[in-house]
């Protein structure tokens, strides 16, 4: 079921850390590939994967969210 409470989950490839954003836009997809991660602080640099639809207060417990 699609919503507007779906956010894109991107994870890091190191460490598998989940990122749940909401209301994505290009700008945003553009400092997301500029961030490193802030759990093992990996560089950005082709580090976010792109894994889904999801959201983090349903699936808090599924996802290494924040
Ligand atoms: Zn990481």
């Amino acid at each position: 079921m699609m919503d507007n409470k779906n956010e894109v989950i991107f994870q890091c490839r190191k460490c598998e850390h989940n990122l749940f954003i909401e209301g994505i836009d290009l700008k945003l997809i553009d400092r997301i590939s500029k961030m490193e991660c802030r759990s093992c602080g990996e560089e950005p640099e082709e580090n976010w994967i792109l894994v889904g639809l999801g959201n983090s207060e349903e699936q808090k417990d599924d996802y290494n969210w924040r």
